[in-house]
């Protein structure tokens, strides 16, 4: 099939780079020249684990192609994607500036029967507003459909390679033929292909994310109860996830989430919910208490240490998560800000996001090389992202390096009992 991706971010690449996989001739467009022109050197210019040797390899094999020219891409395709940004607007509603935008260009361009896919996460509705833009631009015949991704960063190959669902919202029966037939090399294992009505599919992308940040936010208050009872988190957790109507996946606490997707899919279900005289109170508290819960470390830390002042702060992780080079609502933030402001210094590692991360905090930061080069000298460990590296560390190097043998650990990747035996003080989140 000739297929063209309008937005060449996490998902647009991921997107595009799986199609061509499949067989598809794929033209990924992007507006950001500097972009395409790295991605047509085979570069990838974001960190997704085995994207570059797909995008290569496609490449190479003339299936994948970049462009900055979008009525091009359009005219030699019979399905548009579009993969472009849906940032939060001010009063928390989904921006839909690009994709609308997108569509219009998209119309301009038509030679003929097209499919175009919101691949972008847009509120409900949103299907119809691109078919109005589209239908004012052109006199070809068109289907729009809502194709939402459900990839998550840091696996997102994978994920799109073998999907535990492909949703498809479509009410043009040809377009859904088509849709499945893209889709079905992907869910070989007899993952379902869903096809319903758009407005459906525009909410089962919110209505999923949302839960996933309801999971994350109440396990956090809970961590939060286990603190003040001494109980400890991780029998909760185990004994809570042993149930099969409740499942053990998704109730680990932490530092808040963070990233491209939950903050901004949270606020926006709320808003587009209250446009209808709807008051999502469940979704208001989950995003309260996330941003209470990304104060939680710094709260343990000024309380251990009295006054942070002259005090520095070894941080490992900057990431949203790991596996990831995106920094986008990363909770380090508002953390790391935090202890600068109550006059610590910081000295961090991360495996992939330092160089964004030195976007946001410039010199106010020091970053280390290594992992073990932001201990040196610092009065204790707070570890934020928990890389695959951080897990089994030299701890009696990490004491070695450290001014006292402090850990605060926003993660829960160690265990009490054994950093207590080592001679830590150690704190982590409700245990
Ligand atoms: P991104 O910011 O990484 O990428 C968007 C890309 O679109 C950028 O490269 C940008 O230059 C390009 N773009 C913007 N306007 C354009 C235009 N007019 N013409 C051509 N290119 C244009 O975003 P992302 O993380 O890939 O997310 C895209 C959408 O997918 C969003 O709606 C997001 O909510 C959704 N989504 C994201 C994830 C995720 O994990 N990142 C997962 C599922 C769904």
């Amino acid at each position: 099939m000739k297929i063209a991706v309008v937005g060449t971010g996490y998902v647009g690449l991921v997107l595009g780079a799986c199609l061509a996989e499949s067989g598809n001739d794929v033209v990924c467009v992007d507006k950001d020249a500097a972009k395409v022109r790295m991605l047509r050197r085979g570069k990838v210019p974001i960190y997704e684990p085995g994207l570059e040797e797909l995008v290569k390899r496609n490449k190479t094999e003339g299936r994948l192609v970049f462009t900055t020219e979008l009525p091009k891409a359009v005219r030699a395709s019979t399905v548009v994607f579009i993969a472009v940004g849906t940032p939060q607007g001010e009063d928390g509603s989904a921006d839909l500036r690009h994709v609308l935008g997108v569509a219009g260009q998209i119309a301009k361009a038509m030679n003929g029967y097209k499919v175009v896919v919101n691949k972008s996460t847009v509120p409900v509705g949103t299907a119809e507003r691109v078919r109005e833009v589209i239908r004012r631009e052109t006199t070809h015949p068109f289907s729009v459909v809502s194709n939402p991704e459900f990839l998550k960063q840091g696996a997102a190959v994978d994920d799109f390679m073998k999907p535990d669902r492909v949703v498809i919202g479509a009410e043009d029966p040809r377009a859904a033929e088509l849709m499945v037939s893209l889709h079905k090399p992907f869910t070989r294992t007899g993952a379902p292909i869903m096809v319903m009505d758009c407005a459906s599919a525009e909410l089962s992308k919110y209505a999923a994310n949302a839960f996933l940040a309801t999971k994350i936010s109440f396990m956090n208050e809970i961590a939060n109860v286990c603190d003040l009872f001494g109980a400890d988190v991780d029998r909760v957790r185990q004994a809570m996830g042993s149930d099969r109507r409740i499942g053990s996946s998704f109730l680990f606490p932490g530092v808040g989430y963070g990233g491209s997707c939950f903050p901004k899919d949270v606020k926006a279900i709320a808003k587009f919910s209250a446009d209808k005289k709807y008051d999502f109170k469940i979704l208001k508290a989950v995003d309260a208490v996330n941003e209470l819960q990304k104060r939680v470390l710094v709260k343990k830390i000024e309380t251990h240490f009295g006054n942070l002042k002259g005090k520095t702060i070894a941080v490992w992780g900057l990431a949203f998560k790991p596996k990831t080079d995106d920094m986008r609502e990363a909770p380090s933030v508002p953390i790391i800000e935090a202890l600068l402001a109550k006059g610590a210094k910081v000295q961090a590692y991360d495996p992939e996001a330092a160089k964004t991360a030195r976007g946001i905090f410039g010199s106010r930061v020091m970053f280390a090389a290594r992992n073990y080069d932001a201990l040196k000298g610092a009065d204790a460990l707070a570890v934020i992202t928990e890389w695959q590296e951080f897990r089994e560390p030299d701890f009696a190097r990490i004491k070695k390096l450290l001014r006292a043998p402090v850990v605060f650990d926003g993660r829960n990747i160690y265990q009490p009992e054994q950093m207590k035996a080592q001679g830590f003080t150690y704190h982590s989140i409700g245990r």
